[in-house]
């Protein structure tokens, strides 16, 4: 079955700057299954429905306070004009619900996203609510802008789409795949490295010796690293 002509993910990007899309999203094995047409990429410039001379898509918060805030006039059309209802809306900012592995997986089965950058302060938050858009964050910090979130989200969830990896990188025994189990140690050639020896169970041939050691790195590595999930 070729995967390519039956499995697209829809994939709509709203910015002000579109000129950084599709960046990291276009390298690799990710980039490769943007030109097989596994998932679609569509950026949407929201400054092209901003209506005045300057092409303004921010304004003065009411209440008073420092920044700018995004109108929901100019988001509202770049929305309306993307006649979507299939795919989930989400809004990329710190307010949201911390992004994880199972979020990642649930998000993988959708039918597509419409991701919405921030910017400035933020956006006005009547369109959060109107459109319903899920509030997600890539964590407990404070970037400048919606973008790099997005390429974190989307770098996650695109990697498991049917076909992407090609068989080429295993997903059953990465880190978060196995509850919250991070990945034991990865070792490759030279075995000596500045008098530094790859662990003797790998290359010992035996596969239960070696499958036993990892689990038990796992286990180790993930009770050590004090996961704040
Ligand atoms: N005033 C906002 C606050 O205090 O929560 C921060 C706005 S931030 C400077 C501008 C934009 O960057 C946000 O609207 C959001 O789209 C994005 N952003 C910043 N940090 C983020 C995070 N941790 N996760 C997702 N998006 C983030």
């Amino acid at each position: 079955m070729d995967i390519a002509n039956n499995f697209k993910y829809d994939v709509k990007i709203l910015s002000i700057f579109p000129e950084v899309f599709p960046g990291p999203l276009g390298v690799s094995l990710i980039g490769s299954a943007l030109k097989k047409k596994i998932w679609n990429l569509d950026i949407i410039n929201i400054r092209d429905f901003a209506k005045d001379k300057h092409k303004s898509v921010d304004d003065t918060p009411y209440g008073g306070g420092a920044g700018m805030i995004m109108k929901p006039d100019i988001i509202g059309l770049a929305i309306d004009s993307l006649k979507d209802n299939r795919s989930k809306r989400i809004c990329l900012t710190p307010r949201g619900k911390v992004l994880n592995q199972d979020k990642v997986k649930e998000l993988s089965t959708e039918h597509g996203l419409i991701l919405l950058c921030g910017r400035y302060e933020g956006i006005d938050q009547r369109v959060i609510d109107f459109y319903d858009f899920e509030e997600v964050s890539i964590g407990n910090y404070v970037i400048s802008g919606g973008e790099s979130a997005t390429f974190v989200l989307l770098e996650s969830v695109l990697r498991l789409l049917p076909g992407v990896l090609g068989g080429n990188e295993t997903l059953n025994e990465e880190s978060f795949s196995d509850k919250d189990l991070l990945e034991y140690p990865q070792y490759t050639k030279p075995r000596n490295w500045n008098g530094i020896y790859v662990p003797e169970v790998l290359t010992s041939g035996n596969h239960n010796e070696i499958k036993n050691w990892r689990d038990k790195q796992r286990i180790e590595i993930t009770k050590s690293r004090k996961l704040d999930t």
